[in-house]
């Protein structure tokens, strides 16, 4: 989807509203959408990257901003969909991405509380870190913290093990995942785990990163193989796992696939609704990104609620496998796509507001 323009962007949104920023110093957009606060404060992670533009960095924390009030719903937790996006315009290290962080935790104090910020691609536990050292709006880490946050990617990477088994059990009836090939796109903070989670359940392992030391690196540790990143949508397997960029399931990719199953991390893996309809026309059932990789959040939700025990956190994460397991078999009943049904019950969710968490 192209963005042309910032007024494209807003007009085509559903959100509250967006605040931007230009941070002079490092030449950074800085943007934080606020999509929904129905049940809570907005609160979601702050993505680093380099856009083509800067209405395409807005686009993206639109579109993310939109997810995170589908994720925490969907979950039950009482916040409300936020994310932010540092646009920069070069890779970003030392000094000066430490200022760059320190100023927007600055930015973030004036918001008084509208959002808060956590960890999302192209950003670090040790970001939050130093966003911290400025404001209390970073969850799961304050200022006087003596740990590093914690790392969300392994409980997603849980949360997205759990889906697979979910949506296997769902095809097949059967339990585990031993013989079962899952093709991981992007071996980073939620892939290379999940490598990790799927080769000690017995699956085996395909590895596709655009940074091939990695891909190999990650191949090498589970007894995996590595795939191109261009063979990605042909290589045959039973589970396709997105785990990079969005809009990698569209009317281009879609028809290549020669997998059963999509579940994976990354965040608005369909570029357009009408791919689920498509994923579903040629039998490949597919997990709602916002519910298969919740598990992050989730888990730091529980943290923020003062929860710390690892076995207790992770065994809520490992939960989200029953709720696709309820929106795979209500998608069956209602002769419809998972996300559908799974719209569905966000909705019911926002309608009925406060969440149990
Ligand atoms: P990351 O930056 O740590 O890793 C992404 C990896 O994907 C990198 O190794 C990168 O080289 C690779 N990559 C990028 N484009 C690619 C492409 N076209 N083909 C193959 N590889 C490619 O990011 P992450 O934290 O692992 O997150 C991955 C996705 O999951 C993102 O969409 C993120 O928004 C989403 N997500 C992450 C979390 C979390 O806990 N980290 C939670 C929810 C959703």
């Amino acid at each position: 989807m192209e963005a042309r323009s910032f007024e494209d962007v807003l007009e085509g949104w559903d959100g509250i509203g967006a605040v931007v920023r230009y941070d002079r110093p490092s030449g950074t957009w800085i943007f934080v959408a606020l999509h929904d606060d129905t049940r809570g404060r907005p609160v979601g992670g702050c993505r680093m990257k380099v856009y083509e533009t800067p209405a395409a960095g807005l686009l993206d924390a639109t579109r993310l901003a939109r997810g995170m009030t589908h994720k925490w719903a969907s979950i039950d937790f009482d916040f409300g969909g936020g994310k932010a996006v540092l646009a920069v315009p070069h890779p970003m290290e030392g000094e000066a991405r430490a200022g760059l962080l320190r100023r927007f935790g600055r930015f973030l104090n004036t918001l008084q509380g509208a959002y808060a910020t956590g960890e999302d691609m192209g950003t670090t536990p040790e970001d939050m870190r130093v966003i911290a050292g400025e404001t209390e709006w970073v969850m799961g880490v304050s200022r006087d913290d003596p740990e590093p946050p914690a790392d969300p990617g392994p409980f997603t990477a849980l949360g997205v093990l759990a889906g697979i088994e979910a949506a296997m059990a769902h095809l097949d009836g059967g339990a585990g995942l031993e013989g079962t090939s899952v093709l991981i796109q992007g071996a980073g903070d939620v892939g290379a785990p999940l490598a990790r989670l799927l080769a000690d359940a017995g699956a085996r392992v395909l590895v596709a990163d655009l940074d091939e030391e990695r891909a190999a690196a990650v191949a090498g540790e589970v007894g995996g193989e590595v795939v191109a990143p261009e063979a990605v949508y042909a290589t045959e397997c039973h589970v396709f796992a997105p785990c990079a960029v969005g809009a990698v399931l569209n009317r281009s990719t879609i028809p290549l696939l020669r997998c059963r199953i999509v579940a994976g991390s990354a965040n608005n893996q369909l570029e357009e609704d009408e791919d689920a309809e498509r994923l579903r026309e040629r039998g490949i059932l597919y997990a709602p990104d916002y519910v298969v990789n919740a598990g992050g959040a989730m888990a730091f939700g529980l943290i923020n609620k003062g929860l710390t025990a690892r076995e207790e956190i992770e065994a809520r994460v490992r939960r989200l496998g029953e709720s696709l397991t309820e929106i795979f078999a209500e998608a069956d009943r209602g002769e419809e796509t998972p996300l559908a049904a799974a719209r569905r019950k966000v909705e019911a969710m926002l309608a009925g507001a406060s969440g149990a968490g």
